[in-house]
């Protein structure tokens, strides 16, 4: 089951130029970005153009143009970045249990300082 994707998030907005953003990477099917709120001193948010709620969606229905793109900028953005020596963090967060705030699938890609554990034990 997919959700319902829902072309008012801020996203979107960003995809159809309504809002602006500090492109770091794109492409035909790709686009990389600061977060507007850095939790690190790197913190690129890599989205797919087309539209897609969540991981498992564009996994499920994405063409492999597009899931290839999404690989290869996400590379790119990490060795841009200057993350792939010291190591970086790779996160998507899906849906409520996730704590997803924006309905739009990214990828956040966070370094530049140790991160510490993943998540905290319970
Ligand atoms: P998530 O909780 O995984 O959905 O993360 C959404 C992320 O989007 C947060 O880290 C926000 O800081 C970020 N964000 C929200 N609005 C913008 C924006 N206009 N430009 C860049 N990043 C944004």
């Amino acid at each position: 089951m997919t959700r319902r994707y829902d072309d008012q998030n801020i996203f979107a907005k960003i995809i159809r130029g309504e809002i602006p953003n500090s492109t770091v990477i794109e492409t035909e099917h790709t686009l990389a970005f600061r977060d507007i709120q850095p939790q690190a001193p790197v913190h690129v948010l890599i989205i797919p153009k087309g539209p897609y709620v969540d991981h498992a969606d564009f996994a499920a229905n994405a063409s492999e143009a597009e899931l290839v793109d999404f690989a290869r900028v996400t590379a790119q953005v990490c060795e841009a970045e200057g993350v792939i020596s010291d190591g970086f963090r790779a996160i998507s967060n899906a849906g409520v249990h996730g704590v997803q705030e924006v309905p739009h699938y990214h990828l956040h890609i966070l370094g530049g300082r140790a991160l510490g554990r993943m998540l905290a034990r319970a």
